[in-house]
């Protein structure tokens, strides 16, 4: 992919140029030790201390670049988790077990292993899978119940009926 490939540029272009200025640091450190020239040594002082200042803004650029890498690997991820859920939603449709209560549901199916699955709809926009679990008995005591996701501590109201699979 392309942004891995800008990666392992990054990468690689922060170790070379480094190793490159730390190169010229250390011939500039051995001119330095062995001219006996004042006017010669003065001036390879001079340069031996603007190389370090070259460094040590080297240093700040890599930081710079590995915070760019690591924000690059961060919007991959997001893209992908995007890019799943997109895939995964076609399974879930939005679903009214009873007047006021908006769930989302996985797609009903034939399949004998059939799991009913309900979603916290708020969550759901948040692109966040949460399956709401049986939290309470609701006052309409015998009829319904509440369900609570406890991702966001929302709570929706359930006939029984629905739970036991029958009208759905
Ligand atoms: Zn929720």
């Amino acid at each position: 992919m392309e942004e891995k490939g800008i990666i392992s540029r990054i990468t690689e272009s922060v170790s070379s140029a480094g190793g490159a200025i730390k190169n010229a640091v250390g011939v500039a450190r051995e001119m330095q030790s062995m001219v006996t020239d004042y006017q010669v040594k003065e001036k390879t002082t001079e340069l031996l201390d603007k190389l370090l200042d070259v460094q040590q803004q080297q240093f700040g650029l890599s930081d710079l670049l590995n915070s760019s890498k690591e924000k690059i690997i961060q919007l991959e991820d997001e893209k992908k988790q995007y890019e799943n859920w997109e895939s995964e939603s076609e399974y879930y449709e939005l679903f009214q077990p009873m007047p006021g209560t908006i769930v989302y549901r996985i797609k009903p199916s034939d399949e004998p292993n059939h799991i009913a699955i309900y979603l916290c709809a708020s969550c759901y926009q948040k692109r966040k899978k949460s399956i709401i679990q049986f939290s309470a008995m609701a006052t309409v005591a015998g009829r319904a119940v509440v369900m609570k996701c406890h991702d966001c501590n929302a709570l929706y109201q359930f006939p029984i009926h629905v739970l036991k699979g029958e009208n759905q």
